[in-house]
């Protein structure tokens, strides 16, 4: 499902070059739970944000679902990043002026569904989360484990393949997080495949396999 190969990658500020990403090779498979673990600047995100084809890499590598990913014109990412992939992130980014049921709808409106269908979709997906009795409430009046549920909704409304989720329960206290990380587990017995970054190791121990990212390579022989 997703594969890189010897991926290199540096961010270039004025004339300083950091070499972020050192010869990544990595193999996660349809249907797996996975964790990256790493400490703060380890490169985590970075990771993840080209794995989720928000940004680019320099050299080697990068496929997904079987098509080789690089240099793709915006338009065409964000044509796979719909149909393929779910994000989650630690901020929820959630919008502040939209309930619940409008936040976990609007990934449906730009697949061109009724504002109807979308609603009730929604609805659906909330109940799924448990949270359906919340659906009318704006972010602000919701508490940051079911803020994260609605963003985990709108995540997978849209049937993505892969969910990639960073320090999902960053902003969580500890009995919310397992919760939140249960119901990730749920969602992959469904067949989606999960990647979640994160630096604490009680949540990495929950996932199926913890994937170590130190000094731009993965420690642990995949
Ligand atoms: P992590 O998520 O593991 O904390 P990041 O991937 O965010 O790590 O960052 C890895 C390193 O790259 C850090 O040293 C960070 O400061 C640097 N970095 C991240 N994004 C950028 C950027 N857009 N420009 C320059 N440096 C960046
Ligand atoms: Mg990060």
């Amino acid at each position: 499902m997703i594969k890189l190969s010897n991926l290199h990658k540096s961010y270039v500020t004025g004339s300083n070059r950091l070499h972020v990403l050192k010869g990544i090779n990595l193999h996660i498979k349809e249907g797996e739970l996975v964790s990256i673990m790493g400490s703060s600047g380890s490169g985590k995100s970075t990771l993840l944000n080209i794995i989720g084809i928000l940004d680019s890499y320099d050299s080697g590598e990068y496929r997904l679902n079987d098509t080789l990913i690089s240099n793709m014109n915006e338009t065409k990412a964000a044509i796979f990043r719909n149909e393929i992939l779910g994000f989650v992130f630690q901020s929820f980014n959630l919008i502040s002026f939209k309930n619940a049921m409008e936040n976990v709808a609007l990934p449906l409106y730009y697949q061109g569904i009724s504002r109807k269908d979308r609603n009730r979709i929604a609805l659906e997906y909330l109940d799924k989360m448990g949270i359906r009795e919340w659906a009318e409430h704006l972010p602000g009046e919701l508490s940051g484990g079911q803020q994260q549920r609605v963003a985990i909704a709108r995540a997978i409304v849209t049937n993505p393949k892969v969910i990639l989720a960073d320090e999902p329960t960053g902003a969580l206290d500890t009995e919310t997080s397992y919760g939140l990380i249960d119901l990730l587990k749920t969602i992959n017995r469904s067949g989606i495949t999960i990647v979640i970054v994160t630096h604490e190791h009680d949540i990495a121990a929950r996932t199926d396999r913890v994937i170590r990212l130190k000094d731009g390579i993965i420690q642990n022989h995949e």
